[in-house]
Formats: C-alpha cells, sequence, structure tokens
C-alpha cells in the first residue's frame, strides 16, 4: 500500500536539517539529483545558526539573519521549493513535546513519502542538535505523525495523520545506500559555498575535503562521487 502511494504521485521529500548548512554537507549532491528527477523537496531548518561565528564583533541577531540568507540561496541553487525555518536558538533544542509536536505538524502537513535527517545514532562527537534533530525527527514520524490520538489538535485544525515512507540519514557511522552525485556535485560546491559565513577563509580546503570525501564514498560502488546514508523503510 505504502509503495503504490509511492509511485502514483510526485514523490515529496522533506529534509530536516538541525544548523543551515547541515543539509548540503550531508545530502546536497543528492537533494540536486532528486530534484532533477522531478521530487518535489522542502526544508524544514531547525535552529537559526546564531552561535556559528568565531569572529568577536559578531552578534547572535545578525548571525541568524546573515544564516537564514544564506540557507535560502543555497536551497535555490539545490532546486528546493520551500524552506521553513523554526527559529530555534542554536544549541538550544530540547526533546521536549512541543517541538516534537511541530515537527509532526509540519509531516501532516506536507505528508513527505521521504524525510532525511542526520543519524541520531552517530556515536561521540555528535553536536547535540544534530542528535536532538534526528531523534525528535524519527519519533515524529513514527508513531505520533501516524496516530490520530496524539496532538489530536492536528487533526480538529483539519490536518490528517500521515505515514512517511521512507527515512534516509546522513553522516552515519553505518551506510546502507549510496547515490550517484557525479552529476550535480557542481551544485552540492556551489550551494555549500553559499554559507560564506561559516565557509569564511576555509573555502578551497572545504572543497577539496568535500570532493575527497564523494571520491572515497563512490569509490567502493564504482561511482565517481556519491553521498553515503543509512535508510530505513518503514512497513505499516
Ligand atoms: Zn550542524
Amino acid at each position: 500500500m505504502a509503495r503504490s502511494s509511492m509511485e502514483e504521485s510526485k514523490i515529496r521529500v522533506m529534509v530536516v536539517t538541525p544548523h543551515p548548512d547541515d543539509a548540503e554537507i550531508g545530502a546536497g549532491g543528492t537533494i540536486a539529483s532528486w530534484v532533477r528527477h522531478g521530487r518535489e523537496v522542502i526544508y524544514v531548518v531547525c535552529t537559526n545558526g546564531d552561535k556559528g561565528s568565531s569572529d568577536p564583533d559578531m552578534t547572535s541577531e545578525r548571525l541568524a539573519k546573515i544564516r537564514e540568507q544564506e540557507q535560502r540561496e543555497a536551497a535555490k541553487i539545490l532546486g528546493v521549493s520551500e524552506v521553513i525555518f523554526l527559529g530555534h536558538p542554536d544549541g538550544g533544542l530540547e526533546d521536549t513535546p512541543a517541538f516534537r509536536g511541530e515537527l509532526v505538524r509540519l509531516i501532516r502537513k506536507h505528508r513527505p513519502n521521504i524525510v532525511m535527517t542526520a543519524d541520531p545514532y552517530r556515536r561521540y562527537l555528535w553536536h547535540r542538535d544534530h542528535r536532538i534533530t534526528s531523534i525528535v525527527t524519527l519519533d515524529a514520524i513514527f508513531p505520533y505523525a501516524r496516530d490520530h490520538l496524539s496532538y489530536p489538535g492536528h487533526i480538529a485544525e483539519g490536518l490528517a495523520p500521515h505515514r512517511v515512507n521512507e527515512v534516509y540519514f546522513w553522516g552515519s557511522e553505518d551506510p546502507d545506500t549510496f547515490i550517484d552525485i557525479t552529476e550535480t556535485f557542481s551544485l552540492k560546491l556551489a550551494a555549500l559555498m553559499c554559507h560564506a559565513s561559516q565557509v569564511g577563509q576555509r573555502a578551497e580546503l572545504l572543497k577539496q575535503w568535500v570532493e575527497e570525501r564523494a571520491s572515497k564514498v563512490g569509490q567502493s560502488q564504482g561511482i565517481p562521487l556519491a553521498e553515503a546514508f543509512r535508510r530505513i523503510e518503514i512497513i505499516y
């Protein structure tokens, strides 16, 4: 049943990213490729990234504005059709019913077939916002968005329960799915470079590192350049 609903209409993808720039690093080539193949991709950006600066003269308020603009430009390059900013402070996410409810509401509203986010189970050093975004996203998908008795206020608003079919995690230590990004690698790089406040003087080094990584990931699969994911399929 789930499979046929994915085949019938345009496949919708929701990318839930902890900070502006994470989605481009983890999945930019795949996002651009999917858009080229007719999938509709939207972003949900959980935090405003307002701590990501080493400039002593930078303020959180100014940085949040800069990063929102950078994220819009990067998303445009990849062909993302909508960017939703939740505006939580950088480093301020918690696993709460309120945050989960925000994601459940967006899933019920936009009805994605596929959700992409960071891998919640990366060990040791992993930004707290990445861990919390991804675990709350997974919980929001299953079981909360599915069950009409969870967050019943949404149902009263006219939003029906929704079943997501697949989840792709970037940044996984146990990837099982490799997407060819050879054709869209230049778009990934261009999108990444939009995040000037983060890239700073490291642009060339970063480009080199991203290419080396895509090449290394692709090598094991016989693909020139690839991105790696852990993928789960949800059978209801
Ligand atoms: Zn991040």
